[in-house]
């Protein structure tokens, strides 16, 4: 089986009925590259920068990113990388920023909070991203975005930085996507006005799930909450990709929903344009995808959203795996 697999290393993800998608991988440092690749992965779709400021008494210099960046995007030669901002806070701390006990750490100070109020860290990380655009297929992703007003402060200091490059002769990707990750309700429920201003969404159901039913991703006995088949997850999902398509945009997903063997066919029939999860799991994605109707799983799809309860979507989807 394994053999069989590695013959989709070079191959596209195209569904039996021809509608094709973009298997990507989700990387936490330049060492993934080789998995990456190894893999078949299409795109680096989510590239958690965190690692780059944990285990360390210091904030990494614009240098030191700018190197892991650049490696990364020369690596995937010429494929696309989906960089993410720093993400820290939550269940991810950094000792050396001092930053006060939060009573909800998961509802607090963290990610784009933290970057749009300590500006020179957030500028350093750009700048960064900005001179290694040059080197490949760069994309940039703002995590944890709540508000529009959030989405398009972050922008314009990216804009900014990139103005200051420019005009310091240092060379810079012409266009650079720039999206956001949707893991807070009220930012797939405004999807449709987010779409007209971003260039694509990757939702982050590891977060939407458990922001969206109150229930701690980490905390057992709320588990039973925390289910990606929720017909609530699904509708907010759907949201996003029409969203996203009403307005030309692509819609992918990097939480850990988008490698589940019993989600990819919703997720197809839902219409996701790109898939990002481990690298290991891409192989057997594109194989499961090689052999779904998009049409058929358009319309079980629409059955989901219509069901009341996560027993019955999970009965559906095991229906379809067998
Ligand atoms: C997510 O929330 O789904 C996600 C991909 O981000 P992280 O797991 O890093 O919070
Ligand atoms: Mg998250």
């Amino acid at each position: 089986e394994k053999a069989e697999l590695a013959k989709l290393v070079n191959e596209k993800s195209v569904s039996a009925d021809g509608h094709q998608v973009e298997l990507a991988a989700n990387i936490g440092t330049p060492d993934d590259l080789e998995g990456v690749l190894h893999n078949g992965a299409e795109a680096v779709g989510l590239y958690r920068t965190e690692f780059l400021y944990m285990g360390r008494t210091e904030l990494p210099t614009e240098e030191e990113q700018f190197e892991s960046y650049k490696k990364v995007l020369e690596g995937m030669e010429g494929k696309a990388v989906v960089v993410r901002t720093l993400d820290i806070g939550g269940d991810k701390n950094l000792p050396y920023l001092d930053l006060p006990e939060e009573m909800n750490p998961f509802l607090g100070f963290r990610a784009i909070r933290l970057c749009l109020e300590q500006q020179d860290i957030f500028r350093t990380q750009l700048r960064a991203l900005l001179r290694a655009s040059a080197y490949g297929n760069l994309k940039i992703m703002f995590p944890m975005i709540a508000t529009l007003d959030e989405f398009r402060e972050a922008k314009q200091i990216l804009e900014q930085e990139k103005q200051k490059l420019v005009s310091e002769g240092i060379s810079v990707a012409e266009h650079i996507e720039t999206g956001i990750m949707v893991e807070i309700p009220s930012t797939a429920v405004m999807a449709d006005l987010f779409a007209k201003e971003v260039d694509f969404f990757s939702i982050g159901t590891n977060d939407l799930i458990q922001y969206t039913m109150a229930a701690d991703r980490m905390n057992e006995r709320v588990s039973y909450l925390y289910q990606p088949y929720s017909p609530a997850i699904l509708r907010l999902v759907k949201m996003v990709i029409d969203a996203a398509h009403k307005e030309g945009k692509w819609a992918g997903m990097c939480g850990e929903m988008a490698g589940d063997e019993l989600a990819i066919p919703l997720l197809l029939g839902l219409g996701l344009d790109e898939f990002s999860m481990s690298a290991t799991s891409i192989l057997r994605a594109r194989a499961q995808i090689a052999k779904l109707s998009k049409q058929e799983m358009e319309n079980l799809a629409k059955e989901a959203i219509q069901m009341s309860n996560t027993a019955d979507v999970l009965e559906a989807m095991k229906k379809i795996n067998q």
